[in-house]
């Protein structure tokens, strides 16, 4: 996740205006390279970029768009480059699926509050190896703190972003979504953290189980083909959100079917089958149930148990285990 910080409207110019694209020169005049230009070239598609403009006190969180490319180098020009015309060469990575905010979230606001927090990250990401130290957007100068001039793309974490942008969450207030522009904008970001939160698991998830889908001999292992499977839905076990443990590395086509229940695993990692939900078809009687009672390939973390009943519950299948299960409360979505 990143953060573009952009003062003048024009942007750039035509293609190269506000959400079209992030762009910079390739390095400073008349020579030298610059840390927050050069982070262009590490954004990947699919990144989310949230935009920051406006001069000073007027400065605003104005809404969110995605990489739609790998940041890269080249010759072509923006129509209006401004200050940095002497550039041969620049920095671009094309946006598409901007978001703007209902109402923008002025930067004063968040500062103030957050200032406490934003301190804490700075000391500690300071105490990093400089190689390893995050480029943020904020300095702490003589003990106030400031945008920090110049960083035009910094990297947003998820920990900083939770502060930058939950504290906008809690302070607008809550309600019916079409209640007041500062509850919408509330549900936006509430809406993008959750975004970015499952884009975290599912990466963590992958990588527990090395990119490799876990059902016995399933040879995907290719990330465009894999997703990080929630075990527990989130909505059923609001303690496993985030959590690795509570996800499973699995292809499409068996993130398909245990999704819908045609299997499940035990709490040893072995496959138990639900032969009614997997009925007559083919695929399930071919992929699905000769592997019955054969263990998952195991991740550094296994599934947590609470996940797997939850699983079982939803699914209606665990074999023995499913009988030991305490009967779920009255109205309950799943009973
Ligand atoms: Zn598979």
């Amino acid at each position: 996740m990143w953060l573009e910080m952009s003062r003048d409207a024009s942007h750039g110019g035509d293609g190269w205006g506000f959400a079209e694209c992030l762009w910079s020169p390739s390095h400073k005049n008349p020579s030298g390279r610059w840390p927050f230009w050069e982070l262009l070239l590490s954004v990947r598609k699919g990144d989310i970029v949230v935009h920051l403009r406006g001069k000073g006190s007027r400065a605003a969180f104005v809404g969110h768009s995605v990489a739609d490319a790998d940041g890269y180098e080249t010759s072509e020009r923006p129509s209006v480059p401004g200050q940095w015309s002497y550039a041969s060469s620049f920095y671009r990575v094309p946006l598409s699926a901007f978001v703007p905010l209902v109402e923008p979230i002025a930067l004063g606001d968040v500062l103030r509050a957050t200032r406490d927090e934003l301190r804490t990250y700075f000391d500690r990401n300071r105490e990093l190896p400089r190689r390893t130290r995050e480029h943020v957007f904020f300095v702490f100068q003589a003990g106030r703190l400031q945008c920090l001039n110049g960083a035009y793309l910094s990297e947003l974490s998820t920990s900083l972003a939770g502060i930058v942008l939950g504290r906008t969450t809690e302070m607008a207030p809550r309600g019916t979504p079409n209640a007041n522009p500062a509850a919408r904008t509330g549900e936006q970001v509430r809406q993008l953290l959750a975004r970015v939160g499952q884009g975290v698991f599912s990466d963590n998830v992958r990588a527990n189980y090395g990119h490799h889908c876990c059902f016995p001999d399933c040879p995907v292992s290719e990330d465009a083909l894999l997703v990080g499977a929630h075990i527990a839905r989130w909505a059923d076990a609001p303690q496993l959100r985030g959590s690795t443990a509570n996800g499973l590395c699995l292809c499409l086509m068996h993130d398909r079917a245990f999704e819908s229940g045609w299997f499940t695993l035990g709490l040893d990692g072995a496959i138990l089958i639900n032969e009614a939900r997997i009925g007559t078809s083919p695929w399930g009687a071919a992929n699905l149930k000769r592997y019955a009672g054969l263990r998952v390939r195991p991740g550094e973390i296994p599934p947590a148990p609470d996940a797997l009943r939850q699983h079982w519950r939803r699914v209606g299948t665990g074999g023995d285990a499913v009988r030991d299960l305490p009967a779920p409360p009255p109205n309950s979505p799943n009973g």
